[in-house]
């Protein structure tokens, strides 16, 4: 009986020790579809953002065997209620995590509607080399076969694997992992929602291993020079997308309310028609910046192209899309008015 209670104290013991020397893994969860309820196994009718994290980290008990997790609610909302407030939040405890070393990773849970783009913007704006990743899922929780605890569960092993450190941040998706600035929603409904149409996924998570393939040459995160605090005020920035024989009303109206930046989604490599040209003339006479982004889901806008940018007063968004456009150019514009230096960012981050 002796010999059994002492095997069972150092059981307990060793138990102890390896779960001391997991890494530390804090989930930052704001909603969507992976927390989302609905009253019947197929998905038709369910809430987004219902599920406490608690009951999501619980859905995948073997997580314990490979981190320490605690998990932080954010938000509980469908991401296309996603605000710039939310981001701040995410971005400053983000920060704070990092510096106050409370955690090796971080994961956040993110509805699919704008997960690229508060991926982007946290991209942007968390300058350390400690791993974040964001994932979510296709089916409610209380779907059949929903996908949410095995995109935690890969995107919690994405987040721990030595190799992720300083790729900044990524999103973890249905065995794909993808770079921040690429990736996009893809699919109003698969469950293979997500792909990089220009990059491809940087990695695959499969069988529980993390294997990389490619990584992004664009400036590491520790050289990214925007700050955000809780008190930070971005600039306002509206996207115009553009269409066969669309009218100027749009940019009229932005350039009277007197906002700070407009991306037009324009057609093919940026391009507009000539009612757009000169309601874009307006506008950058009042001082507004103008950038053109496309609304063609791959390739890039070129700089002097059909349009000639240097006359016209326009930057363009290379490879970004219009949503993670108007991204870089608000936060270019806590920084600079300066044309040539927002550019710069463009083609730098
Ligand atoms: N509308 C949901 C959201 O973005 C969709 C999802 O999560 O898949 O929050």
């Amino acid at each position: 009986m002796k010999k059994l209670l002492s095997f069972l104290t150092l059981l307990a013991f060793a138990i102890q020790i390896q779960a001391k020397d997991l890494p530390r893994v804090i989930i930052l969860a704001t909603g969507g579809t992976i927390a989302g309820a609905g009253a019947s196994a197929d998905r038709a009718g369910y809430t987004a953002g219902k599920i406490p994290i608690d009951d999501l980290i619980g859905a995948i008990p073997s997580v314990k065997k490979v981190a320490n997790i605690t998990g932080e609610q954010i938000s509980s909302i469908g991401s296309q209620d996603m605000t710039i407030d939310i981001w701040q939040k995410l971005a400053v405890r983000i920060n704070q995590i990092y510096a106050n070393k409370e955690a090796d990773a971080v994961v956040v849970t993110h509805g699919t509607d704008t997960q690229e783009e508060t991926a982007y913007f946290l991209d942007l704006v968390t300058p350390s080399d400690m791993p974040v990743v964001l994932t979510g899922s296709m089916r409610p929780a209380t779907a059949i076969s929903a996908d949410g605890p095995k995109n935690l569960y890969d995107a919690i092993l994405v987040a721990i694997d030595p190799k992720t450190k300083g790729k900044g941040v990524l999103v973890s998706f249905n065995e794909g992992v993808y770079d921040a600035r690429e990736v996009m929603k893809l699919s109003t409904t698969k469950v293979e929602a997500f792909g990089s149409p220009n990059s491809g996924p940087v990695g695959q998570v499969y069988d529980g291993k993390v294997e990389y393939y490619m990584s992004s040459i664009r400036e590491e995160n520790s050289k990214m020079p925007f700050k955000i605090t809780a008190d930070t005020k971005l600039p306002r920035v509206d996207i115009v997308y553009m269409y066969a024989d669309a009218p100027s009303d749009m940019i009229d109206m932005l350039v009277a309310k007197k906002v700070d930046g407009i991306v037009i989604a324009g057609v093919g490599n940026g391009n507009f028609n000539k009612t757009y040209m000169d309601a874009v003339k307006r506008a950058v006479a009042a001082g507004v910046i103008v950038c053109r982004a496309s609304r063609t889901p791959s390739g890039r806008v070129v700089l002097e192209d059909e349009i000639n940018d240097d006359e016209l007063g326009t930057i363009v968004s290379d490879d970004l899309t219009p949503q993670k456009a108007r991204i870089m150019l608000m936060l270019g514009l806590t920084r600079t008015k300066d044309k040539k230096q927002l550019q710069n960012y463009f083609f730098t981050f």
